[in-house]
């Protein structure tokens, strides 16, 4: 039976109750199509006096020490395992995803938290640079926080997709506005309700509900930097509003992920690992595999044992720990997944397994399927699914994997099996992705916070985790200190200079690396 956690808690609703009256929203909860409860419909003026706000808390944050600041992660990591009941429940009931789904979301924000609080401090430390007279002129580049940091997000990770991306922003020294997606706002509070109890000054962290085209524009408009995680095609309005106003973006956007399974590869390994790349979150993750390539001599051994594990699946969407896969998050996913299944059977593809939805477990349940004879003129030949719908192709060889894989506008993730490790890696960086996982699925590389995460092409711009995720936040500044005398032309004749000036060069270029 559908079963929804309660939302209401009073410290998350007192949270929803220091807003001004306005006009609210409801939030339906995924599991029975029912209301979950409301939230403000804030204006783009809250929008602007949330920037100001945070404009005015955010300089004495910035003042304190890395370390202290460090310090409040370290509390937002341990909260978060503290209170990961209810975390779990408030993240189940307004997206319906699978509770050891939502179990990952708070994984992923204790992971990093604590990989921040840990490396934070040294990606933000001053550090000397090299200058064309080395002794002469001393350089140094500081990081300095960007100001206010406006994080706009979408609904299939609410809680990751905000703590995870404010903690690098917060430890950097910014204050920052998240604008959750008009069906997930309540991750979004639980989460300031989380850092309400850390020393992080009042209006460093604040949420504005409701809706994106109304909050988006002030936001990006008056905010320091925008970090925006969504579809391509919001993706590209967020751009262009961003660069008329020259604020700095970084965009993490959809994909249409590959994965290729070598003939070389444990087929048994890889069945379990693509169940996982494909149906995790009911396919509602931004790095979930939706095209298999398989080599012919292993095709139909990775085809069976993959329908039969997926067949194995519990679907649920209910609070049991025993689910694996839970329900889509609205009507119109459900309604993209269908059509998407629906257009690529009228074309001919065939069903290996799933294709329906099931109403008797949840209103916007559908079943994991696999799909193969997919034909290139289908919908979900390129265009996202973002639902629990892969395709299966046989191809004659890792030449032919690869030139599929790479064919789409797409370049977020892919994940490569071979039972040749280095020929695997070989393969996986040539593959046009931003990430790639080698015999391990999707969770490898996300689990790698020390490596960039983003995508390439119509995937994004910038990356998330390790360095590039909080010095994104940043504004590098150089200092030069001259020591010796001034760096102006000397008291020859300019022709004597440049001709010195080129001799000196090009020995330089001649030293070893080392001595350069
Ligand atoms: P979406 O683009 O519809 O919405 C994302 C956010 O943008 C929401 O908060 C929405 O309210 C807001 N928004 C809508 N219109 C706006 C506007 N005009 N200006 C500013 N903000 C606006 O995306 P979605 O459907 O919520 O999310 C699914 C997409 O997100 C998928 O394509 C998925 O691949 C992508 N995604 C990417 C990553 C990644 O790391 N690359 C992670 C998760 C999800």
């Amino acid at each position: 039976m559908a079963s929804v956690p309660s939302v209401d808690d009073d410290r998350l609703a007192s949270l929803i109750d220091t807003v001004e009256a306005r006009p609210s929203m409801t939030v339906t909860a995924p599991a029975t199509d029912e209301a979950l409860g409301s939230v403000p419909r804030c204006t783009a003026a809250d929008a602007r006096a949330a920037v100001e706000s945070a404009r005015k808390a955010q300089g004495e944050w910035a003042d304190r020490a890395v370390g202290d600041r460090a310090a409040v992660l370290d509390t937002v990591g341990e909260a978060v395992l503290d209170r990961q009941r209810w975390l779990v429940d408030v993240l189940q009931a307004e997206t319906g995803k699978a509770r050891a789904d939502a179990f990952e979301e708070v994984l992923d924000v204790a992971a990093n938290a604590d990989y921040y609080a840990r490396e934070g401090p040294g990606f933000l430390a001053s550090e000397r640079r090299s200058s064309m007279l080395p002794i002469v002129t001393k350089a140094v580049e500081h990081r300095h926080p960007k100001g206010v940091v406006a994080l706009i997000v979408p609904w299939n990770y609410p809680l990751t997709l905000v703590l995870s991306d404010a903690l690098p922003a917060i430890l950097a020294g910014n204050a920052v506005i998240v604008k959750p997606a008009e069906g997930t706002p309540f991750s979004a509070l639980a989460a300031a309700d989380v850092l309400a109890d850390t020393a992080l000054p009042a209006d460093c962290f604040q949420v504005v509900t409701g809706d994106g085209p109304e909050l988006g524009p002030p936001l990006i408009e008056h905010a320091d930097a925008v970090g925006f995680t969504g579809s391509t095609e919001t993706g590209r309005t967020v751009a262009e509003q961003a660069g008329r106003h020259l604020t700095d973006v970084s965009l993490e956007l959809g994909g249409k992920n590959p994965a290729i399974v070598l003939a070389d590869a444990d087929i048994d390994r890889a069945a379990a690992g693509a169940v996982d790349d494909a149906f995790a979150n009911a396919g509602q993750l931004c790095v979930s595999i939706e095209r298999f390539y398989a080599e012919e001599t292993v095709f139909e051994a990775f085809r069976d044992r993959f329908v039969s594990r997926t067949r194995q699946l519990t679907l649920g969407a209910d609070t049991d720990w025993a689910t694996d896969v839970g329900s889509l998050q609205s009507a119109a996913q459900l309604e993209k997944v269908t059509a998407h299944v629906e257009d690529a059977l009228d074309r001919g593809a065939t069903l290996l397994t799933g294709g329906r939805a099931r109403p008797d477990i949840g209103p916007f349940v559908f079943e994991p399927t696999i799909l193969t004879d997919v034909p290139d003129d289908a919908r979900l030949t390129d265009e996202e699914t973002f639902g629990p719908v892969v395709r299966i192709e046989s191809v004659p060889d890792a030449e032919a994997a690869l030139e599929r894989a790479n064919d789409s506008r797409y370049g977020l993730n892919a994940t490569v099996w071979s039972g040749d490790r280095s020929r695997g890696e070989s393969l996986a960086a040539d593959i046009e992705c931003g990430t790639v996982s080698v015999n391990d699925s999707y969770r490898t590389v996300w689990a790698c916070l020390d490596g960039p995460m983003g995508g390439m092409g119509d995937s994004g711009i910038g990356r998330r985790h390790a360095r590039q995720g909080i010095e994104k936040y940043t504004e590098a500044q150089t200092v030069a200190t001259q020591r010796g005398p001034p760096m102006k032309h000397p008291a020859v004749p300019h022709r004597v200079w440049a001709g010195a000036v080129s001799a000196f060069l090009r020995a330089r270029q001649r030293l070893p690396g080392w001595l350069r």
